[in-house]
């Protein structure tokens, strides 16, 4: 079985809000997570099913902060989807 790729991007930028989309083939994602960083008590939350004070998501955004928001993959087809859904041209 092939090991998922991820991809983060900050929902809207200065919210606080992130998106960790999770693939592991074809040319749409496996599922989408959304975390929210609360900086008033530095809480994060995750709609994922953990429901845990910290999952795995919220370790990659935090890590992908810390690297300056780089990409984490490069790969053509999931560079697509993610300009079919922000045609804004967001950077991912
Ligand atoms: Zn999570």
């Amino acid at each position: 079985m092939d090991k998922p790729d991820y991809i983060i991007r900050e929902v809207r930028e200065g919210a606080n809000e992130y998106e960790v989309t999770k693939w592991i083939g074809g040319k749409n994602p496996d599922d989408i997570y959304r975390c929210i960083h609360n900086k008033v008590n530095n809480r994060w939350s995750c709609s994922c099913p953990a429901r845990m004070f910290t999952c795995k998501h919220i370790g990659m955004i935090k890590n992908w902060i810390k690297k300056g928001k780089k990409s984490f993959i490069d790969e053509k087809p999931m560079k697509d989807f993610i300009k079919q859904l922000f045609p804004e041209g967001r950077k991912i």
